[in-house]
């Protein structure tokens, strides 16, 4: 297909990048790159250009979400599906979830693991055009201790030696990122968020590894325990990160580890619990840690600890397409709109060390999502007031299939 050229001019312009909003911009995308960005008296339009007039809505950059599980359902029951369905419905399940996001603005998303092969190859049949739908960035499966969280869909695999060969093993079978699991969780019944789980020696293996590979790593990190071992064993970004300490804020700032809070997960299971028969293990320990978790994000927040958007997506409740939920919450919690923004475009883009995507500049890859209405006046249009997205320079009209 050639691909064309295509001029969006008169919006508000949001680039990512944290700078002001600039008022009727244009900005022009030639094949799958962003080639002009200006006031719209600047940038002209190109011969044979397909022009859209963007005039009252906002544009910004394609929103990227550094924590889902594409595969999974938002069932109020996590792991029944996950017992009870092949890998083929899973993979037909995450083609939908990966094409609903996109619809959302989310051009590309991160999947923090799956079950056996199922991210893996519906991230290579997104690349390949087989099908539409968000760009993925997949851990392949999860490592986890012998019993550990989220044992269930990862590899359960004890000490240095099955560390590293089992990130070996995801890498070579095309993982973009390596998740180990520092501590308990909510969801894995019979373990707790506090406690650690992989040592410092294990997680330091796997993580080795995937540097070695120029791959990055993110820790399922809740316990203040287990978030200082992931740290001090060199991981990229601590998701979750409940109990953060003081002297945790401190090793973040000094080695740029990221924190990914992943509020809207919490949220789903302490807000929608009961009434939808979320298990009451999983409500129990979320409304243990709820407190602290808010606290430990607005005091990493106050402390300039670099901080990136997250969902969960794929937990009970938490639906794929809503992504923008979490920017909400950010809001909430402190954030200025402008800084929920960067968490999901040019933050996000760093901790997944793709600075080709998350900003609205010459040379950046053409995603770009066009909203009705101003986000630095209501985020709530992130999520309600979709009207555009394009994806690689192309706009998203097509369907899940059909290129
Ligand atoms: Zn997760």
């Amino acid at each position: 297909m050639v691909m064309g050229k295509i001029l969006l001019r008169g919006a508000r312009l949001i680039d990512g990048t944290g700078r002001p909003p600039q008022s009727e911009a244009a900005v022009l995308l030639e094949g799958n790159r962003i080639t002009a960005v200006g006031p719209q008296e600047e940038v002209s339009a190109a011969e044979g250009a397909r022009v859209y007039d963007l005039e009252g809505k906002t544009l910004l950059p394609g929103l990227i979400d550094c924590h889902v599980h594409i595969s999974m359902e938002p069932d109020a029951e996590p792991t029944r599906r996950l017992r009870e369905e092949s890998d083929l419905l899973l993979i037909l399940r995450g083609a939908r979830n990966a094409w609903r996001s996109l619809q959302a603005g989310y051009t590309t998303l991160r999947s923090l693991g799956g079950r056996g092969l199922v991210d893996l190859e519906l991230k290579r049949a997104i690349q390949g055009g087989v099908i539409n739908g968000a760009r993925l960035l997949v851990a392949g499966q999860l490592l986890t201790m012998t019993g550990g969280h989220g044992h269930f869909i990862g590899r359960e695999v004890d000490g240095p030696h099955q560390l590293r060969q089992a990130a070996r093993e995801e890498i070579k079978k095309g993982a973009d990122v390596i998740k180990v699991m520092a501590t308990g969780g909510v969801l894995t019944p019979g373990v707790e968020p506090g406690s650690a789980q992989l040592t410092r020696e294990e997680m330091q293996a796997a993580i080795e590894e995937a540097h070695k590979a120029g791959k990055k790593t993110a820790a399922h990190a809740q316990g203040s325990e287990g978030i200082k071992n992931a740290i001090l064993a060199g991981v990229d970004s601590i998701e979750h990160g409940m109990f953060l300490t003081d002297e945790i804020i401190d090793l973040m700032l000094q080695r740029k580890v990221f924190l990914v809070p992943t509020l809207a997960a919490a949220h789903h299971i302490f807000y929608g619990g009961r009434e939808h028969g979320i298990p009451e293990y999983a409500i129990k320990k979320t409304e243990r840690v709820m407190e602290a978790h808010w606290q430990s994000l607005q005091r990493a927040h106050r402390a300039g600890v670099l901080i990136a958007a997250g969902t969960d997506a794929g937990t009970p409740l938490n639906a794929h397409g809503q992504n923008a939920f979490e920017l909400e919450l950010l809001v909430k919690a402190g954030f200025s709109p402008m800084e929920a923004i960067q968490a999901a475009t040019s933050r996000a883009a760093q901790l997944l060390g793709r600075e080709d995507l998350g900003t609205i500049e010459v040379g950046r890859i053409a995603d770009l999502v066009v909203v009705d209405g101003d986000p630095l006046v209501d985020i709530r249009v992130l999520r309600e007031k979709v009207s555009l997205v394009f994806q690689d320079g192309r706009p998203v009209e097509r369907g899940l299939f059909g290129n």
